[in-house]
């Protein structure tokens, strides 16, 4: 069975990985991209913090099984001794708000980490400002720029093969692979003419910052990420349906210093880069499940598989996608006749 993986971002090298570690294991993988290099999952900050808005079609079977997935999935390489190779760490921190209590509670998140609890009033005095509403959590974080390195190693050694080539359309595939999975994030707007894809633009600071060690947000747009060799991510900023890319000197100076007012010794912290990311938000829910059949005729179609939309929670949902991913190719080869 000849699989092609189309995207080689987080999601798309994740679903390889769990493709080609289950029912697809004896399956002849490629994983085709446009670009490996200059997309937004190495913007991410790489933080397992599902929104409280993020959902699927069904919260209770669908979403809540996607986020024990992931959790599990991240948590069993943190548990390893490859873990600070493949960016995986265990991390904790605050989530300060005024707007309103619920702005630091997580119906996800609770339920899945080993800590969420509300902040003391200790604990209210780490940061500057006049907090109402605090919680802190434990969770994990995958650093992408060690993540999809290590990933992309793991799946050459298991025989898979890179392709770099930009599709106008599946079909460009289809007498190729018997399998088609679409993880080309935004890509897949035009690729799938779906309009519930929107960009949001993001743009974030990296700094040198080896001594914080926590992680802290003012709201939700006001956060300061440590990862892995001392680097902090600083930001942020949502700008709904803005494809921008081109970074903005206003918005990172407005960002440094909202976090140097919530983290004053930030002030001391050398800028590394600056940059800008385009997060795939598809209202509703991320697309996950067979679309169109590229090739019709029984004994010889192709199949096209989706797994896109992760908007701003690309990196944590990864696994749990990809697992209902390839649980959906496995439900369609047990209910056809046909050679897959
Ligand atoms: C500022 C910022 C901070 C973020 N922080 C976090 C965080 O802390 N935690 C978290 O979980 N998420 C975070 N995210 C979100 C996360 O980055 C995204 O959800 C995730 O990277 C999406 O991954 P992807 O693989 O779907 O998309 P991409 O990384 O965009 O990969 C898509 C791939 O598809 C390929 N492709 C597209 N179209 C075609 C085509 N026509 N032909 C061939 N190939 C194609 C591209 O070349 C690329 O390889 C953040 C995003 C931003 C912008």
């Amino acid at each position: 069975m000849k699989v092609a993986i189309v995207g080689g971002g987080v999601v798309g090298l994740t679903t390889a990985v769990i493709a080609q570690n289950g029912f697809l294991r004896n399956a002849d993988i490629t994983v085709l991209a446009s670009n490996y290099d200059d997309i937004v999952s190495y913007v991410a900050a790489g933080i397992f913090r599902v929104g409280a808005s993020f959902g699927s079609y069904n919260e209770e079977k669908v979403t809540k099984k996607w986020i024990k997935d992931s959790y599990e999935f991240y948590d069993d390489i943190r548990k390893s001794d490859y873990a600070s190779y493949a960016g995986v760490t265990d991390i904790s921190g605050y989530i300060f708000a005024n707007s309103s209590p619920h702005t630091v509670q997580n119906r996800w998140l609770e339920n899945i980490v080993p800590v969420y609890r509300r902040a003391t009033e200790e604990e209210f005095q780490l940061v500057n400002g006049n907090w109402k509403y605090g919680s802190f959590f434990s969770t994990l974080l995958t650093q992408t720029n060690l993540y999809l390195p290590w990933i992309k190693q793991k799946l050459l050694i298991n025989g898979v093969t890179f392709e770099q080539k930009k599709l106008n359309s599946f079909k460009e595939l289809s007498d190729k692979f018997d399998i088609i999975i679409n993880c080309t994030g935004l890509g897949a707007r035009k690729l799938c003419d779906d309009r519930r894809l929107v960009s949001i633009r993001g743009q974030v600071l990296k700094v040198r910052a080896p001594w914080i060690k926590t992680f802290f947000y003012g709201e939700l747009d006001t956060y300061v990420i440590p990862g892995f060799d001392g680097m902090v991510t600083l930001g942020g900023s949502r700008n709904f349906d803005s494809e921008n890319i081109r970074l903005c000197p206003y918005e990172s100076a407005a960002i440094r210093e909202r976090c140097e007012t919530l983290v004053p010794s930030l002030k001391d912290a050398e800028l590394l880069r600056q940059e800008v990311g385009l997060r795939p938000h598809r209202e509703g829910s991320v697309r996950i499940g067979e679309g169109n059949i590229v090739n019709n005729g029984c004994s010889n179609k192709t199949i096209i598989v989706h797994n896109y939309g992760h908007g701003g929670y690309g990196v944590c949902m990864a696994p749990g996608t990809a697992i209902a991913t390839v649980d959906t190719i496995m439900e369609f080869h047990k209910a056809t006749c046909c050679k897959i």
